[in-house]
């Protein structure tokens, strides 16, 4: 019902400080977790999630428990693994509701199904949690087990949510209405938006942004020789002589124009080293807006006069440019029942395409065997776009936004409120206004594809701004600061709300 992630990694702190670019940032947070380490004594601190892998809390949990555990505090990262497989359908519904998306009209049974996951989950918890401990849960898919355990345990618990939307609906109070009492349980809640903060934890509501990892095979530096081997290790690239590294076990697949999956070279060379390249990489979820924005690409297509060659760099860019979607294979990861039927829907509009446009998108499913070549793909093909996009109708945070803009790579969003955290439109990026309107993508990528000067520019301030905000150090800082705050309130006797 549950099962311990093994977090030890090769990389340690002392790496970190090793960077010039990123030996201030630690120093400043040994001093500051010197001073904090002292509250957490012999209480263990336990993420809980639904999934190891896939997704950005899944991306954030291994570095955060593995360096928050170098500081000195014992940190282990559980997962939940529930014996209904409805359970993940209706979480997936619920997600979709906060997200503003979906039928509100929750039944009885879900209601008695989450219930029952929930206690089977709590009592699996129990077997590792011992009372004085912190348990930060993540995400609605655990949060009734973690609020039954606060309720039977002498235990500190933060639930993090990671999803939210900045309206309120009809779909959104239904979620609330089904997950309140639960959150009402906990001593914390933490949200990646202001906006995103229900009424039922008010009061007890913090933010604290995601960051990423600067280190971790998602986002180091990649020299040219090992950005080349990988994209041609993992079959993106096809190789023009031998190559020293050995083939990935499972190749990155494209999707063929008759609507069958082969090896993503076996036709022909996708560009990705030669052509301007625009990539939006996601998990299939309708939300992440992978439709609209090839819809948009072809209108920008359409734009283009047919003259075979154009010569002028502008038009040149726009003639040779191609849109990579490209996303994990979609049935590697349990919490996300919807992927095959997305990215079924997304491929049945690309085999419906034209043969000069189907040409000029490539759709690729990238395998999730091994989780190291999978970021590997996703880090090598950030860095070789030249606009990455993330367009979704509504987004959490927007990881892949903060992974391409630490990579120097021009981004454009959409004003999601997660990326309107991150992207400041004009300083650090673009962001379209309507997600769904493909006129208005085809004519910000044109001018992002056409203008070199502009990506640059914007590219270098995403950079610092990432720096400045959203990188690991000052994640763990923030949770230091209120697991320790959480931990000194519940000590001096603060009282607490009652569950529902
Ligand atoms: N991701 C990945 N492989 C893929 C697709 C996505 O590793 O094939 C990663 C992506 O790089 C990012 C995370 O999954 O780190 C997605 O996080 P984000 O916050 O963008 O969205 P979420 O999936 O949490 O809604």
């Amino acid at each position: 019902m549950t099962y311990q992630v093994e977090t030890q990694r090769q990389l340690s702190l002392g790496d970190y400080e090793g960077v010039a670019q990123l030996s201030a940032a630690v120093r400043d947070l040994r001093t500051e977790a010197g001073r904090l380490v002292r509250y957490f004594q012999n209480r263990r601190v336990w993420m809980v999630s639904s999934t190891p892998r896939g997704g950005g809390v899944a991306e954030q949990l291994l570095p955060l428990v593995s360096l928050m555990c170098e500081f000195g505090v014992d940190t282990r990262w559980l997962v939940m693994e529930p014996d209904e497989p409805d359970f993940f359908r209706l979480t997936k519904r619920l997600h979709n509701l906060i997200h503003g998306q979906g039928d509100p009209d929750l039944s009885p049974d879900e209601r008695q199904l989450y219930e029952r996951v929930s206690r089977d989950t709590a009592d699996a918890l129990r077997a590792d949690i011992a009372p004085g401990d912190v348990v930060v849960i993540h995400d609605p898919q655990p949060l009734g087990a973690g609020a039954m355990l606060r309720e039977s345990m002498d235990i500190t618990a933060i639930w993090q949510c990671h999803i939210g939307l900045d309206q309120e609906t009809p779909q959104t109070r239904a979620a609330w209405a089904f997950l309140g009492g639960y959150a009402q349980a906990y001593d914390r809640a933490v949200f990646s938006a202001p906006q995103y903060i229900p009424g039922c934890v008010a009061g007890r509501a913090m933010i604290i942004h995601p960051a990423i990892d600067p280190l971790s095979h998602k986002n180091r530096d990649l020299p040219v020789h090992k950005l080349v081997g990988i994209l041609t290790n993992a079959n993106l690239v096809r190789p023009y002589g031998p190559v020293l590294t050995p083939a990935f076990p499972e190749p990155a697949r494209r999707l063929e124009p008759d609507g069958s999956w082969a090896p993503a070279t076996a036709r022909e060379d996708i560009g990705l080293l030669f052509r301007p390249i625009v990539t939006q990489v996601s998990r299939w979820d309708r939300l992440k807006g992978f439709l609209p924005l090839m819809r948009g690409f072809i209108a920008l297509k359409q734009g283009v006069d047919g003259e075979p060659e154009p010569q002028d760099w502008p038009r040149r860019a726009l003639h040779l440019a191609r849109l990579v979607l490209a996303g994990p294979d979609p049935g590697s990861i349990a919490d996300d029942p919807e992927a095959q039927e997305v990215l079924a829907e997304i491929g049945d509009a690309y085999v419906r395409l034209e043969p000069d446009l189907q040409e000029a998108v490539v759709i690729l499913s990238l395998p999730m065997g091994s989780q190291k070549y999978n970021a590997l793909m996703v880090n090598a093909l950030q860095r070789c776009s030249d606009v990455v996009v993330q367009n979704s109708l509504s987004e959490g945070f927007g990881l892949t936004a903060t992974e391409a803009m630490w990579k120097q790579t021009a981004v454009m969003g959409s004003r999601a409120v997660g990326l309107r955290q991150q992207i400041r439109p004009g300083l650090d990026g673009c962001l379209v206004e309507n997600p769904e309107d493909p006129a208005e993508i085809a004519h910000m990528l044109g001018e992002l594809l056409r203008d070199q000067p502009k990506r640059e520019a914007l590219a270098r301030s995403a950079q610092q701004r990432v720096y400045d905000e959203f990188l690991i150090f000052t994640q763990i800082r923030h949770w230091l600061e209120l697991i320790s705050d959480t931990v000194k309130m519940r000590q001096d006797g603060a009282p607490r709300a009652h569950s529902a």
